[in-house]
């Protein structure tokens, strides 16, 4: 190969690993958005449940669990779609995490330094 194709192949790999590198910004975005609007949700979800039980409190009456239960349930969903996000996010931004307590590992770590774990890579 030439000079001037051995440098334009170059070129071009290093195009595709910045665009790939800004595909992964784009999902990164993406993804924050996905998790704020999750946050907002549950902030109105706590909302709810503070009017209802005041409603309640409010009245002397009893509170409704079953009610409330679904709620809780529904919070409970967005937060562990927000924490698989925020695992998407670690992902593509290429940090490592250890399994068992999900903390970052460097990319040479052979064992997790606070749990133990041996790591696959
Ligand atoms: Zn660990």
């Amino acid at each position: 190969m030439g000079l001037m194709n051995k440098l334009s192949s170059s070129m071009s790999n290093t195009a595709k690993s910045f665009s790939k590198v800004s595909n992964n910004m784009i999902e990164i975005s993406k993804l924050n958005l996905s998790i704020k609007r999750r946050e907002e949700e549950i902030r109105e979800k706590f909302e709810e449940i503070g009017q209802y039980v005041y409603g309640r409190l409010k009245r002397m009456n009893m509170i409704n669990r079953i009610e409330l239960v679904e709620l809780i349930s529904e919070i409970h969903g967005l937060e562990e779609d927000i924490s698989s996000l925020e695992k998407l996010i670690l992902n593509l931004k290429g940090v490592n995490l250890c399994e068992a307590c999900e903390i970052e590992l460097d990319d040479e770590a052979k064992y997790c330094p606070l749990c133990g774990k041996r790591l696959k890579n």
